[in-house]
C-alpha cells in the first residue's frame, strides 16, 4: 500500500464518505419523505448496527456503554488519552441525512483513512455515537452525552420512559445495545463534534468553514396574563382588561429587545392563544410562548429580568399573571485554543472559515465539561435542516471531513499544542 510521505498528504476518500451518508439516510426511510430514525426503535438499531460494522472495518475497537453510545477506539501508538469526535445517528420525525449522521460517518471515515494509512498517531482517536440526541422520543435531549457528562446519572437515564410507555433501559436491551462499559470509561483529552450549520450564515457568507466558539443558552418561558373577557361592542376601551392585546404588546416587546438591542440575542413567541377565543369577546386570558436565546449569561438573565418586570407592572395594573420556565440551558462558551487550532488547520487547508456560534444544541456541549471541546460546521442550504431538503454540498462535505481528519491528526500526534486538561 502506498505511504502518504507527510501527514498534509493523507486525504480521506469522499466517494466512500457521501456514499455511506446515502447509504445511512435509506435507514428509516418514511414513505412521507426523509428519514424517521427515533432513539432505540428498530430503525436506530438497524442504524447502529451498521456503524458498528464501520467501526470495525475502519479498524476501531467497538465497545458499547451502558447508555446505549457507542464507542469506536483506533489505538495509537502511545496511553496518551484518546482524542475523541463523534455525534448522532437518531432523527426526529421526517429527518434530513446529514444531521448528527455527518459527524458520526465522517469520524469513521478519519479512523479509515488512518489506520490505512498505517502510521497511527500517538494518540488513540475514537469516534462517540451518543444516544438520543433527538429527544424526540425521549426527553431530555443530549441524553447520551448528559450521561457522560453526569448531567444526568446513569441510573435516572436508564428509567426514563418514552409517551408509548417503554424505558430507556427496557429499549436498549431489546434493540441489543445494553453495554456494560462506563459511560465514564473513556476520558477523552479533546473532542471536536462536526455538524451541519442548520443555519444560513456560512452559505449567506460564502465561507466553507465555521469554528463553532459558544453554544448559545436559551430560556424557555409559558407566560399566561389573565384579564376580564367582555363584550366586544360595549367595553369601552379605556375601561377594558384585554389580556389578548396586552400579551400581544408584551409578546412585540420582548421581539423589540432583540432586534434592537440584540438581547437576546433572538427571542421567538412560537404559540400564543386566546380564551374565550371568539371574534366578539375581549380575550380574558391568554398565554404565550417566548424562546430567548443567548451566548451570554448576563444577556440572558437581563431579558428574563425584562420579561418579570414586565409582568410585574401588569401584575399592579389589575391583571393576573403566571410565568413558568419549560427549559433552560446556559450557553456554553467552548475551548479557545482547540478553536484557534482548528482555525489554524483550516488556514493550511487553503478553507475559507469563521468563527460563529451555533444557536442549536449539541452533544459537544455537554462533552465541554468532560474536556476541551469545540465544533466545526459546514453550510446548510438556505439553513433548512430537521427537514427531508436539507442538504449540503457534497464537496462541502468532504471538505469539512478533510478539516476533521488534520484537526484530529494534529492534536493526537500533539496533543501538548492545546492544552490537556490537568485532572489526566
Ligand atoms: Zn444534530
Amino acid at each position: 500500500m502506498a505511504r502518504p510521505s507527510t501527514p498534509a498528504a493523507l486525504a480521506i476518500d469522499g466517494d466512500r464518505l457521501l456514499r455511506r451518508l446515502r447509504e445511512l439516510g435509506e435507514i428509516g426511510a418514511d414513505p412521507r419523505g426523509g428519514r424517521t430514525r427515533l432513539a432505540l426503535t428498530d430503525a436506530d438499531k438497524a442504524a447502529r448496527e451498521l456503524i458498528v460494522r464501520w467501526l470495525s472495518e475502519a479498524g476501531a475497537a467497538v465497545r458499547i456503554d451502558r447508555i446505549g453510545n457507542i464507542h469506536g477506539v483506533l489505538e495509537g501508538r502511545s496511553d496518551l488519552p484518546p482524542i475523541a469526535t463523534g455525534s448522532h445517528i437518531d432523527t426526529v420525525v421526517r429527518a434530513g441525512a446529514y444531521d448528527g449522521c455527518y459527524g458520526v460517518v465522517a469520524g469513521i471515515e478519519v479512523l479509515q483513512t488512518l489506520s490505512a494509512a498505517g502510521e497511527l498517531p500517538r494518540a488513540s482517536v475514537a469516534v462517540l455515537v451518543f444516544t438520543n440526541e433527538e429527544g424526540v422520543r425521549f426527553a431530555p435531549d443530549l441524553l447520551g452525552s448528559r450521561v457522560v457528562a453526569e448531567n444526568v446519572a446513569l441510573e435516572d437515564a436508564l428509567a426514563l420512559h418514552s409517551a408509548d410507555g417503554c424505558s430507556i433501559d427496557e429499549e436498549l436491551r431489546r434493540i441489543g445495545f445494553a453495554g456494560s462499559v462506563s459511560p465514564r470509561e473513556l476520558r477523552p483529552s479533546h473532542f471536536v463534534e462536526l455538524h451541519i450549520e442548520q443555519g444560513p450564515m456560512l452559505e449567506a457568507e460564502d465561507l466553507t468553514i465555521g469554528i463553532v466558539e459558544a453554544v448559545q443558552g436559551h430560556s424557555w418561558w409559558r407566560v399566561v396574563i389573565e384579564g376580564v373577557a367582555n363584550h366586544a361592542g360595549t367595553t369601552p376601551m379605556a375601561l377594558r382588561r384585554d389580556a389578548g392585546a396586552t400579551a400581544m404588546q408584551l409578546a412585540c416587546a420582548l421581539i423589540r429587545d432583540a432586534e434592537e438591542r440584540g438581547v437576546p440575542n433572538v427571542a421567538t413567541v412560537g404559540t400564543i392563544t386566546f380564551e374565550p377565543g371568539a371574534i366578539n369577546v375581549v380575550p380574558g386570558r391568554a398565554t404565550f410562548t417566548i424562546d430567548m436565546r443567548d451566548d451570554s449569561v448576563y444577556s440572558l438573565r437581563r431579558a428574563e429580568q425584562r420579561l418579570h418586570e414586565a409582568l410585574l407592572r401588569l401584575d399592579r395594573a389589575g391583571y393576573t399573571t403566571h410565568a413558568q420556565c419549560t427549559s433552560r440551558h446556559e450557553p456554553v462558551v467552548f475551548d479557545d485554543e482547540l478553536c484557534g487550532l482548528l482555525q489554524r488547520v483550516a488556514a493550511q487547508r487553503g478553507l475559507a472559515a469563521r468563527r460563529m456560534l451555533s444557536g442549536a444544541s449539541h452533544d459537544a456541549q455537554m462533552m465541554a465539561g468532560v474536556c476541551p471541546s469545540a465544533m466545526i460546521f459546514v453550510p446548510s442550504h438556505r439553513g433548512i435542516s430537521h427537514n427531508p431538503a436539507e442538504h449540503t454540498e457534497p464537496r462541502q462535505l468532504v471538505q469539512g471531513a478533510d478539516l476533521l481528519l488534520h484537526a484530529l491528526l494534529e492534536l493526537a500526534n500533539n496533543p501538548e499544542t492545546c492544552h490537556a486538561p490537568s485532572s489526566l
